[in-house]
């Protein structure tokens, strides 16, 4: 029943900006570059030294912002949020920055990731006294800065950080202050720029080439930036823990033209097209085509590798939302014909190789096949530039339960014939791993790979809640 009611989320998007005349009207075009990463509600909280105002709503960005509301909240300085989609639990309370008014000021607070200990400590700070409002993990950290006895106000962030476990990239902002941190093992991307003398922080460098500012580096796992009028300062608050960057981000979630950890994800993209060509030389075909937009790259690789003509056998109409944001099975497969048309003059008769980047539920391959044969294709050979998902993920992409991820219960085969193409093949892990070519000596050269090894970076708890039980438990 759940996994009828909900759809698949992404991850969220987060933007910040200190020291600049314009911080509110930056911070929409840095969302508007990070919309990928979530179309369900969009905010911006600006400080101008004495206040912090926010102007917030469900929606694309376009649909929450305009010219009069962007004025409302002039300032020097804020952050900025873009939220996942989700089937349940929307509501504008859940659109961030969340923002937090105390006696002792106002706190606000930008989170992209999720926490494997959030409801522990939720039940702890209730056996405290402290009162939720939400099970959002951004209000477990707003309750713990509260409560910690340690001052200045960084020394205050940094101790409650450390009680915190699981993937975070969290932007805090206070009328005077930016805090800026990401987890011990850097499980989500979260990049540092500079504009002029202004500092800007996204979690993705594709929002920085937006607004014209240059990328100095990504967070450290285990970094807080804190930025001030002082200026900058880098902490260390906790010792770096197996680097575990998500390799989904470069396989699916994240732009092709963002570097993550300097790494472009096109090229990485593309590299892991070529690696699967490689390992499945036997298959006979015509033509390569992907499925747009995020297997584009892949394709290209590996019509490049395979020497077959790289070819538009489907084209998306990108008038239309994305397919998870409709939340029923039956609507979601109608939601892929929506956006999704064969070019039948490129695919007739042809033994067609169909690149995707991933599958979760096998929804978007079986529908694309048969798209593909209606259109005449003699064969249709899905080659995926991933390995098979096989658990879930705890750290803020809703890829389900086990029960939702075929490749949980099917063997390759199996899924082949549900999908109903002519032959399968998955990027092996060691493929999307040195294809990826991050420059880190492990033997996961510092990736999280935990959804298709089960190999988790970190604890996992028996209550550890997956991001969208959080959201039905609101
Ligand atoms: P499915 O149709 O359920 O097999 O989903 C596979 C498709 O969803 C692929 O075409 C991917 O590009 C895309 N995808 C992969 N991971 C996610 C995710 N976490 N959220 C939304 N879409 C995804
Ligand atoms: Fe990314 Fe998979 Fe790790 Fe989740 S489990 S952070 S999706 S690699």
């Amino acid at each position: 029943m759940l996994a009828e009611i909900r759809g698949l989320n992404e991850e969220c998007g987060v933007f910040g900006i200190w020291n600049h005349p314009n911080p509110a009207q930056l911070s929409y075009y840095g969302l508007h570059a990070l919309q990928h990463r979530g179309q369900e509600g969009a905010g911006i909280v600006v400080s101008d030294g004495k206040h912090l105002r926010a102007v917030k709503g469900e929606g694309l960005v376009n649909d929450v912002f305009n010219e009069e509301k962007l004025k409302s909240i002039e300032g020097t300085s804020a952050i900025a949020h873009v939220r996942y989609t989700t089937a349940g639990g929307a509501g504008i309370e859940n659109v961030q920055p969340l923002l937090f008014h105390s006696s002792t000021g106002s706190l606000s607070i930008a989170h992209n990731g999720n926490l494997v200990n959030a409801n522990r400590l939720k039940k702890y700070l209730e056996r405290q006294g402290s009162i939720f409002h939400s099970s959002s993990d951004t209000e477990v950290l707003a309750h713990l800065i509260k409560k910690s006895t340690h001052a200045p106000f960084s020394e205050k962030v940094k101790n409650a950080l450390t009680l915190l476990e699981g993937a975070y990239s969290f932007l805090i902002m206070t009328k005077d202050e930016l805090i800026v941190a990401r987890d011990r093992h850097g499980l989500r991307p979260l990049a540092l720029g500079k504009l002029g003398d202004a500092y800007v922080v996204a979690s993705e460098t594709c929002a920085f080439d937006l607004i014209g500012a240059e990328t100095v580096r990504s967070i450290e796992p285990g970094e807080m930036l804190i930025i001030n009028e002082e200026g900058m300062r880098s902490v260390r608050y906790q010792e770096e823990q197996t680097r575990s960057m998500c390799a989904m981000e470069y396989v699916y979630l994240a732009r092709p033209d963002s570097d993550i950890d300097g790494i472009n994800v096109h090229m990485a993209r593309k590299r892991m097209g070529k690696a699967l060509a490689k390992e499945c030389m036997h298959i006979e075909a015509d033509v390569v085509t992907g499925v747009p937009d995020s297997s584009i790259s892949a394709a290209i690789g590996f019509a490049e590798e395979t020497g077959l003509p790289y070819e538009l056998g489907l084209i998306k109409n990108r008038y239309v939302g994305r397919t998870f944001i409709q939340p029923t099975q039956e609507l979601r497969e109608r939601g892929v014909k929506m956006k999704l048309s064969p070019v039948v003059q490129v695919v007739k008769g042809k033994r067609v190789v169909m690149v995707d980047d991933s599958i979760v539920r096998g929804t978007t391959s079986r529908r694309i096949v048969k798209m593909l044969k209606d259109a005449g294709a003699a064969e249709v050979h899905v080659v995926i530039s991933s390995p098979p998902m096989t658990h879930p993920c705890y750290y803020g992409i809703d890829t389900s339960t086990a029960e939702d991820l075929i490749a949980s219960s099917q063997s390759i085969e199996e899924i082949r014939d549900t999908i109903g193409a002519d032959s399968l093949t998955f990027l092996s892990v060691e493929g999307m791993v040195n294809s990826i070519d991050r420059p880190y000596e492990d033997d996961n050269k510092g990736l999280c790979l935990a959804c298709f090894t089960s190999n988790y970076p970190t604890e996992i708890f028996s209550d550890t809640i997956l991001p969208h039980e959080k959201e039905l438990q609101l």
